[in-house]
């Protein structure tokens, strides 16, 4: 039975041959000669013990050629893929000696491969750092998502008690010593940012004592816990907002602003956090399903002899239903109906239709699109009168509406959030709405919240540059101060708030807050890291500091790659991971507070083309991805990026990882007052490619040095090179003279 099986096998096996050469008989395939070589610089110490093996990869045969004869090739020709193995002499000289091996392959274009030899006294420098005596030095602040942070109980949802299973790797790994929350409150979305009560707890995340264990147990790791308050807005869900829509008279119709007529309003001086002039209308919402349309059989006539101010009066008839074909369409209906208006000529167009619409009608001279000014409505707050002429625009182009509305103002294009109303930024403590947010905040201070993250702090009044928010700011800043050391704590709370600008546009933001996060350092860190040139980046960083400390003595930045509102820092450095360890180098060299977001010590990447979701991604702990606290993303995770080889559990066992050069240079910042606490200014080090600073603290004085280069440089230093604390890929020193490599970092004692 066996020989019988193995004769069947042996038939099919020819027969497959057979059949597959004769299928390629007639063609002679096209094969492209490639050519590859890896590495591509090699580099020897000055005695040369060892022996750099080269892969080359091709389909042809090759030749290698070296340029010097002080190393030596073990073969200078080869077919397919094989190796070369390269051997130097000991170089006994006080120069560095260069060669190449030029690799040619017919077909394919060489390649070439740079080989240097250090001189003789060049040392390879590696980093003896004080000994981290536990003490936490640094304000390293963890931000981090609860939703998708860590989950303790099963239900996909990150909690209070999933941070407080982490605090070990916040502590000990990221070296935090604080830890801003993403919003804490029930609220009408996922992120947080629309909260419906700011006096509890969202119970997703666990209950108000699960809270207080969290705070207990980061407190006993050296761990602040700072809150993401929204002060700008509520979640139009809000038991504030409803009541104060529903009822004219509610005490919480204060809280909020309304108008029937905003542009009259605002015209007329009654809101004083609007001015009367210089700011639109724009941005309001008409309160609750209202029908502010008509039912009819309605003639909409258009006389448009401008296009800057067409004309449309709208009338009742008993004429019959129209159809038109022209480049003017009444845009209206429950079921959003779109139709073309008839040409009458000379710039008149008309249109009967039986009319039903809840929202009212817009006039547009596309069908298709809304782009480029294609839409025309009205003014928010004006309605129209039957046989009235209504001038129509395509700035604000509100819809058109028959009935009066109540409106009420968000600034952020969406209903989800009802803006606050503080009144007067120099009365703003006494405004009702200030009063019970402050109220809440006291409660989260008097439990032992150590800080507060504030969200869109340039929108709360209605200018980014005016010194209305930064004197709300300090009002509201005094106001949760008071309460921190009524509290019994020592210091100062933190503050932070966001104003998502260039620097200098938030200088004026530190007379409210002692601190701000500073955008610009991460805008301007990744064109450094992706032109490869240092460019102005520490002079400018240098000039905001100094410009926030003239400002406020206390002021401190917050300094960070992304956050959960920008694309990933990996996505914008094109996936480099020699540029991900170099952006967190300077990230935790540099002046400033130093905020690390979720993720980033993992090297995540991800933009926000197809979703906010896609940049707050839950965290991979174990290679296993199973509990993964994704449920609140839904389906928008990336799921080839969650392999085991990015988990916290790979990262940390591999000494080459990215979460290991947070961690050493997390550590170093806590080790080293100078680095903790110090302020950055310039050296005399110039070269295109060379970022460098000090950091001095009292008697304690670091140099910092950044080669953003994708090749060796050779930099002449003037202070010592005697004590390397801290090293992030390859330097070697000669007397003065310093040999950094391709996105190589380097830190010295002085
Ligand atoms: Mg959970």
């Amino acid at each position: 039975m066996k020989r019988i099986l193995k004769y069947i096998l042996t038939v099919a096996a020819i027969i497959a041959v057979l059949s597959s050469c004769g299928g390629n008989s007639k063609e002679t395939p096209d094969v492209k000669v490639t050519l590859s070589a890896t590495p591509t610089t090699v580099t020897f110490a000055p005695k040369a013990n060892g022996t750099k093996v080269i892969a080359v990869s091709t389909t042809g045969d090759w030749t290698a050629t070296p340029s010097a004869t002080w190393f030596h090739l073990d073969k200078t020709s080869g077919k397919g893929k094989g190796s070369i193995s390269v051997t130097a002499d000991e170089n006994a000289g006080s120069d560095e000696r260069t060669g190449s091996i030029r690799i040619s392959v017919s077909g394919a274009p060489d390649v070439t491969v740079s080989v240097s030899q250090l001189a003789d006294n060049m040392v390879a420098l590696s980093a003896s750092p004080a000994q981290f005596d536990g003490n936490k030095r640094a304000s390293t602040t963890y931000q981090l998502l609860v939703y998708s942070f860590a989950d303790s109980d099963g239900d996909g949802i990150g909690d209070f008690n999933g941070i407080a299973s982490k605090l070990d790797y916040l502590s000990d790994v990221m070296g935090a010593t604080a830890l801003w929350l993403s919003p804490v409150h029930p609220a009408m979305s996922y992120h947080g940012y629309d909260v419906l009560d700011y006096f509890s707890l969202n119970p997703e995340y666990g209950t108000e004592a699960d809270f207080r264990n969290l705070l207990a147990a980061a407190k006993a790791k050296g761990i602040d816990i700072y809150l993401d308050y929204v002060l700008n807005h509520s979640g139009s869900k809000h038991p504030w907002f409803l009541e104060a829509a529903a009822d004219e008279t509610s005490p919480y119709r204060d809280y909020y602003i309304f108008s029937e007529n905003p542009s009259g309003d605002i015209k007329a001086g009654l809101f004083a956090m609007f001015p009367k002039t210089g700011y639109d209308a724009g941005q309001w919402f008409p309160l609750g399903d209202a029908d502010l349309g008509a039912k009819g059989r309605f003639r909409f006539d258009l006389d448009w002899k401008s296009d800057s101010a067409p004309v449309v009066t709208v009338t009742e008839t008993d004429a019959a239903v129209e159809m038109g074909s022209s480049e003017k369409y009444i845009y209206y209906g429950n079921d959003d109906k779109c139709r073309a208006f008839v040409d009458d000529g000379d710039g008149k167009y008309h249109i009967v239709v039986d009319f039903n619409s809840d929202w009212g009608f817009l006039i547009r001279t596309s069908s298709e699109t809304w782009d480029n000014g294609t839409k025309y409505g009205g003014k928010a707050g004006s309605i129209i009168t039957f046989g009235e002429p209504y001038v129509l625009n395509n700035t604000e182009a509100a819809d058109i509406v028959f009935k009066a509305a109540t409106y009420y103002h968000s600034h952020f294009w969406t209903d989800w959030f009802a803006d606050f109303n503080y009144g007067a930024a120099d009365e703003a403590d006494k405004s009702k709405a200030f009063i019970d947010l402050a109220s809440s905040a006291d409660k989260w201070i008097n439990m032992g919240v150590a800080g507060l993250r504030l969200d869109a702090v340039k929108h709360i009044y209605w200018s980014e540059t005016s010194s209305e928010n930064p004197t709300f700011l300090d009002k509201w800043y005094d106001h949760c101060n008071a309460t921190y050391k009524a509290a019994g704590n020592s210091g100062d709370i933190f503050m932070v708030g966001e104003v998502f600008s260039d620097a200098p546009a938030t200088y004026s933001y530190y007379d409210g807050l002692p601190s701000v996060f500073e955008f610009s350092f991460w805008w301007k860190l990744k064109n450094v890291l992706n032109n490869r040139s240092a460019g102005t980046f520490v002079s400018d960083i240098i000039g905001y500091h100094n410009s926030y400390k003239a400002r406020r003595s206390d002021a401190v930045p917050g300094i960070k790659l992304s956050n959960h509102d920008e694309d990933r820092a990996a996505s914008d450095l094109g996936k480099s991971l020699p540029k991900e360890k170099q952006a967190a180098a300077f990230l935790l060299t540099a002046g400033g507070r130093p905020f690390i977001y979720q993720g980033e010590e993992l090297g995540y990447w991800g933009t926000k083309a197809s979703g906010d979701e896609y940049v707050r991604t839950p965290m991979m702990w174990n290679k296993n991805s199973s509990s993964l606290a994704s449920k609140r993303l839904g389906s928008k995770i990336d799921k080839s990026m969650l392999t085991a080889s990015i988990s916290v559990e790979t990262q940390l066992a591999d000494e080459a990882s990215l979460l290991n050069v947070y961690k050493t240079f997390s550590t170093l910042r806590n080790t080293y007052p100078a680095l903790a606490e110090g302020e950055m200014s310039a050296t005399s080090i110039r070269d295109p490619a060379i970022a460098s600073w000090y950091m001095i603290s009292g008697n304690s004085k670091l140099l910092v040095i950044h080669n953003v280069a994708n090749s060796d440089k050779t930099i002449e230093v003037d202070d010592s090179m005697a004590h390397c604390v801290a090293l992030l890929g390859t330097a070697y020193v000669d007397g003065t003279s310093l040999k950094l490599g391709a996105n190589s970092s380097v830190v010295f004692e002085l």
